[in-house]
C-alpha cells in the first residue's frame, strides 16, 4: 500500500477515535455548563444548520455553538486549498465507509454500481437534504436531523429508541452494497464541500499525452469519477483522497502537484482554527450558565437546564411547580431532559406546561 493512503486509513483511523471518545465523554460527565460538550457541536455542519438561526434572532439553535462556526471556518479554509480533503481524510463517516466498503469486497468480493446517469441524478440527492434540513431547522428551531444522522446515530452511544439503530442498519448495508453511498447520494456536508473541488489549483490532474488508458485510476475510485474522461479532476462528488493518482502506473501522469503540501495544507485549514481558540479562549462549545439569565420564552428553556433555573427565569414558585410536576426536592436540580425523560415526558411538555404557568401568572 502507498504511504499515502496509510497515512490516510491512519488519520481517518484517529478521527472515529475522537469522535468515539467526544460522544462517550459526553454520555459519562453528562451535558451543560459543567459538564462535556454535547457531539452536535462538533459537527461543521451544525453551523450551517443554525447560521438562518444566528442571523435572525442571534441566538444559537440548542446543542450549536460558536465551536460548529470554527470547525466551518477550518473546512471552509481547508476546501478553498484542498478541495474536498475534509470528506477523504478527516469525516468519521467516511473512515467507517472505507471500512464497510472492504469488509464486503471481502465478504461478497465486489460492490454495486449505480447506473450512469442515476447515479448523477441521485447526486443531487445532497442538495436536496442541504434545503430541506436548512429549512426544517430554521422553523422548527431545533435540530430537526440529529435523530437520523448517522455520524449522531454511530457515536452518541445513546439509543434512546429504535431510529439510531435502523440509520446504523442502513447505513452500514448501503455502505457495503455502494462504495460512499452516503457522501455521494445523501451528505449535505459533502455535496457543500465537492463545490470546492471547482477551485484551487492542489487538485489531481491526467496527461491524456501519456496515459496508456489502463483504467487503473477509474477502477480504484470509490465515488466512480470517470478520471479517465478528465485532464482535471474537478467533480464533487471527488473526496480527494488520491488513491487515484497512487494507482497511476505512469510515471507523471496522474499527479497533483505536492502530496505533501495537500497533506499539510489541509490538516492545519482544519486544525488550526479550533486550536487557536481554544488557546485564546474563543473556542465555545458547551452552553454558558449566563444563558439562564436571559431567557425570556418557554421556547429558549434548555434540557442541560434544571427546574430551579426555570423557576429563577421566569419567576415562577418552584416547589409548587415540582409538585405539579411530580419531581423530588433533588431532581429539582436535575437536568431537565433526563428528569422529564423519567416521568416519560418530553422537553416540548415541559415548555408548553410553562407556557401555560406564565398565562396564569
Ligand atoms: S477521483 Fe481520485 S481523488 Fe477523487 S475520489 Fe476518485 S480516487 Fe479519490
Ligand atoms: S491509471 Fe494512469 S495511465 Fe491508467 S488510465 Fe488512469 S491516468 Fe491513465
Amino acid at each position: 500500500m502507498q504511504k499515502t493512503q496509510l497515512w490516510r486509513r491512519l488519520i481517518l483511523t484517529s478521527m472515529v477515535v475522537l469522535a468515539a471518545w467526544l460522544g462517550l465523554r459526553h454520555q459519562l460527565v453528562g451535558g451543560g455548563p459543567k459538564g462535556a460538550a454535547p457531539l452536535d457541536s462538533f459537527c461543521p455542519f451544525g453551523a450551517v444548520e443554525t447560521a438562518a438561526t444566528l442571523a435572525v434572532s442571534g441566538t444559537f439553535i440548542e446543542k450549536t455553538n460558536w465551536s460548529n462556526l470554527i470547525l466551518f471556518g477550518g473546512l471552509v479554509l481547508s476546501a478553498f486549498l484542498a478541495g474536498s480533503f475534509f470528506c477523504g481524510w478527516l469525516c468519521p463517516l467516511g473512515a467507517l465507509q472505507d471500512f464497510f466498503a472492504w469488509a464486503s469486497k471481502k465478504i461478497f468480493g465486489r460492490q454495486l454500481e449505480l447506473g450512469r446517469n442515476l447515479d448523477h441524478i441521485f447526486s443531487y440527492g445532497r442538495y436536496l437534504m442541504l434545503v430541506i434540513i436548512v429549512v426544517a431547522t430554521y422553523y422548527a428551531n431545533e435540530l430537526v436531523f440529529e435523530s437520523y444522522d448517522p455520524y449522531k446515530a454511530f457515536f452518541h452511544f445513546k439509543f434512546e429508541d429504535y431510529i439510531p439503530v435502523l440509520v446504523i442498519g442502513l447505513f452500514i448495508a448501503g455502505s457495503m452494497a455502494i462504495s460512499r453511498f452516503w457522501c455521494r447520494y445523501l451528505c449535505p456536508l459533502g455535496g457543500l464541500v465537492g463545490l470546492f473541488n471547482k477551485l484551487g489549483s492542489l487538485r489531481p490532474g491526467r496527461k491524456a499525452e501519456t496515459c496508456i488508458s489502463c483504467h487503473r485510476c477509474d477502477r480504484v475510485c470509490p465515488t466512480a469519477v470517470k478520471i479517465t474522461e478528465r485532464e482535471k479532476i474537478t467533480d464533487s462528488s471527488c473526496v480527494s483522497c488520491l488513491k487515484c493518482v497512487d494507482a497511476c502506473p505512469v510515471p507523471e501522469t496522474l499527479t497533483i502537484k505536492s502530496k505533501g503540501l495537500f497533506l499539510v495544507l489541509g490538516l492545519l485549514a482544519f486544525f488550526l482554527p479550533p486550536l487557536i481558540t481554544q488557546v485564546t479562549g474563543i473556542w465555545q462549545s458547551t452552553p454558558v450558565a449566563a444563558e439562564i439569565e436571559q431567557i425570556n420564552d418557554p421556547a429558549q428553556i434548555k434540557g442541560w437546564m434544571t427546574l430551579e433555573d426555570v423557576a429563577r427565569a421566569f419567576g415562577l414558585d418552584k416547589n409548587q411547580l415540582a409538585r405539579e410536576l411530580g419531581l423530588s426536592e433533588a431532581e429539582t436540580g436535575e437536568h431537565l431532559k433526563e428528569v422529564m425523560a423519567e416521568k416519560g415526558k418530553d422537553m416540548d411538555y415541559l415548555r408548553a406546561y410553562i407556557a401555560e404557568k406564565l398565562k396564569e401568572k
